[in-house]
């Protein structure tokens, strides 16, 4: 594919403007300066440097954010920045968005995407790939509270219960849950059924696949092969 193209791909502005980057001489492929918005390259694994940051080719760009609490999962924010502030500007311009919403005071793994399939396959009630939520709680967690979130409970909403795919204490006031489902404030209305309340809320993985070491407001790709994770 041409540079020029391939730059506007990735969101680096109109034709135009990627052309211009690329005779300013910005653009590095494989360590060496192209000037040239015609030069050809294989897209497949391709790395390149736009004004020295280094970028990685995706038709579909798929990335994990560590979202810290303060930030909204909306694209357009009413009281908080948008987790999408978070993100470099290329990847805001090729129009990722949120997988799912984490509310603003929950922190953790949030998928982003700008493939359209994905983000209905991963978002659709009828997908079912395991969540895991590091839950505290204000009031001590007893061995029947989580025996009833992994029985179910009835939300307001629905009477159908809902229930815990996993459930255990992990401290005095935390709890480790896993959600097979994404109900509106699951978790924390998952909480107040029982008699408790939430009071922090962490999502540490999704699938086989987990934060690890991301830092809070940092974000990364996500590889072809840990898409598998993802189900
Ligand atoms: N459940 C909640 O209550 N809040 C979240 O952000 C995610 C799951």
């Amino acid at each position: 594919m041409r540079l020029a193209q391939i730059l506007f791909s990735q969101g680096f502005g109109t034709r135009r403007e990627c052309a211009g980057l690329i005779y300013s001489e910005l653009v590095q492929v494989d360590g060496r300066v192209v000037d040239d918005p015609d030069a050809d390259f294989p897209t497949d694994g391709l790395s390149f440097s736009v004004r020295g940051e280094p970028w990685r080719y995706f038709e579909k760009a798929l990335v994990l954010l560590h979202k810290p609490a303060g930030y909204e999962c909306s694209m357009k924010p009413k009281h908080h920045p948008s987790v999408l502030s978070l993100l470099p500007t290329p990847l805001r311009t090729r129009g990722v968005q949120p997988v799912g919403r984490l509310d603003e005071d929950t922190t953790g793994f949030l998928l982003l995407t700008d493939d359209g399939t994905l983000l209905h396959k991963l978002t659709s009630p009828k997908h079912h790939v395991p969540k895991v939520y590091e839950v505290t709680m204000k009031h001590p967690v007893d061995a029947t509270q989580v025996q009833r979130l992994l029985d179910g409970v009835v939300l307001d909403d629905d009477p159908a219960p809902v229930r815990a795919a996993a459930c255990e204490a992990t401290g005095e006031h935390s709890l480790r849950l896993t959600l097979t489902e994404g109900k509106y404030h699951q978790v924390k209305r998952m909480g107040a059924a029982v008699s408790n309340r939430v009071e922090a809320l962490h999502r540490s993985a999704m699938g086989g696949l987990t934060l690890d070491n991301l830092a809070p407001g940092k974000w990364r790709w996500v590889e072809a092969d840990e898409r598998v994770a993802l189900g």
